[in-house]
């Protein structure tokens, strides 16, 4: 009996719901958690697919003991954890408390602290191991795909990966001036940070946005302006394939996104002290986020595609050799399938896939896992039948 609890009902969470319910073969049971039960039960009133009913929960996924309350009601054999990177620790501490399996999509952030790394949850590593159960980290796309996309292209395309470019585009247009695609406390934290790639077992540090490219996208997307940040994944993939002298990320950027960002920074509305106003402590990062247009609303109005994927250089039975290896996925087709455009889509169907993978024997393993630790080639051969097929191809074109 396979009884998953997911924790988080915002975009990713609703598509994790609706996976999870269209596959009622691998999962029996599917309880579902958040802060704001209406949430809950406004997502789980469109599922129509899973055969039994599917119970909804308040929960304050910061408070370990309300945590450590739902997972002894349920018993759950994997949560998975779609609420915010700040909550990562104290799920991870319930579950060590409750003997029960984790799986998350990105990686443990402190609220005061816009700095985000693998370290605190890699620590908790001994703990699991010794309590016999698994814990997979990052399994979105970004992290997640493009982690599973690096140990495919090594396990068969390459014999050595020199170089690793990590690069994702979002050609969607909601009609909006100035909207983020995903919660816009996390994603606004991510692009006004300092860039950071690796080098040569270094990490050279940037300037935010300081870097710039025209990528030419497949499929009808055209060249696009993209900018290096760092992002989480490169932190797991530097230290699972030493080999690579370097890789980098990038992410498009549309011009208004831009200027709109640079004018709220100018002003201070991105900042995550609190100021005091009339006698009221706000977060300006918060109140902003409260102003934007909320990113689960963003489905219905959102037209064209993502693409992101994995541009590696390396050497293939003695030859050099470029590959590029990628998903592209359209966003009203996503909105069609489960009421969620393809940031949301992109990032959840990997981690109910991911949640197969585990309760199907596929991953096993005591301890904290990235994904590019486990075998690829389950995940790579289903994903595809699950919403997001790959195109791979072998560009004579550089990329520098
Ligand atoms: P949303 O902000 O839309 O949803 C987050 C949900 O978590 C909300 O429903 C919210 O509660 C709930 N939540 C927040 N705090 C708590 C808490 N203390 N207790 C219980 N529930 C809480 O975010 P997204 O769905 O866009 O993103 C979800 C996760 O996915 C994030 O961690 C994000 O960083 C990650 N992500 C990963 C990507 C990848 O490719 N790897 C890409 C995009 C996102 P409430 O019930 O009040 O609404």
């Amino acid at each position: 009996m396979n009884r998953v609890l997911i924790i988080g009902a915002g975009g990713v969470g609703r598509v994790v719901l609706h996976k999870c319910a269209q596959h009622p073969e691998v999962f029996d049971e599917i309880v579902f958690a958040s802060r704001t039960v209406s949430k809950c039960d406004a997502i789980v009133a469109d599922v129509k697919t899973f055969p039994k009913p599917i119970p909804t929960e308040a929960v304050d996924a910061d408070d370990v003991d309300a945590l450590v309350r739902l997972f002894e009601k349920y018993r759950p054999n994997l949560v998975i954890n779609v609420a915010l990177p700040y909550q990562d620790l104290t799920i991870m501490e319930a579950c060590l408390k409750t003997g029960v399996n984790y799986l998350d999509t990105a990686n443990y952030e402190h609220p005061d602290v816009p700095k985000f790394c693998y370290g605190p949850q890699w620590e908790l590593h001994e703990r699991f191991k010794e309590a016999g159960l698994c814990a997979i980290l990052g399994c979105g796309f970004d992290p997640g795909m493009t982690n599973i996309y690096v140990a495919h292209a090594r396990k068969h395309r390459f014999d050595r990966m020199d170089t690793v470019d990590i690069i994702d585009c979002n050609a969607g247009d909601h009609g909006y001036p100035f909207a983020t695609n995903f919660n816009p406390e996390i994603n606004i934290r991510e692009v006004s940070a300092n860039g950071r790639y690796f080098e040569n077992g270094e990490w050279i540090e940037t300037k935010p946005m300081e870097h710039k490219r025209v990528f030419d996208f497949p499929e009808g997307i055209g060249p696009k302006d993209m900018y290096l940040l760092y992002h989480e994944e490169m932190e797991s993939l530097t230290k699972n394939y030493p080999e690579v002298k370097r890789m980098r990320f990038w992410m498009t950027f549309g011009q208004s996104y831009l200027t709109h960002l640079k004018v709220l920074e100018n002003v201070g509305m991105t900042g995550v002290e609190p100021i005091d106003y009339e006698g009221c402590k706000i977060v300006p990062l918060q109140f902003l986020k409260k102003l934007l247009p909320d990113p689960a609303s963003l489905g219905p109005r959102t037209v064209g595609k993502t693409c992101i994927g994995i541009w590696v250089v390396g050497e293939k039975d003695g030859k050099p050799q470029t590959y590029y290896l990628y998903n592209i996925c359209d966003h009203q087709e996503a909105y069609k399938e489960v009421g969620a455009q393809a940031v949301s889509y992109t990032t959840g169907v990997p981690a109910a896939l991911g949640a197969k993978m585990f309760l199907t024997g596929k991953w096993t393993g005591a301890g904290v896992f990235n994904v590019e630790e486990f075998d690829p080639d389950p995940f790579m051969a289903e994903i595809g039948p699950w919403g997001l097929p790959w195109q791979e191809t072998y560009p004579t074109t550089r990329f520098e």
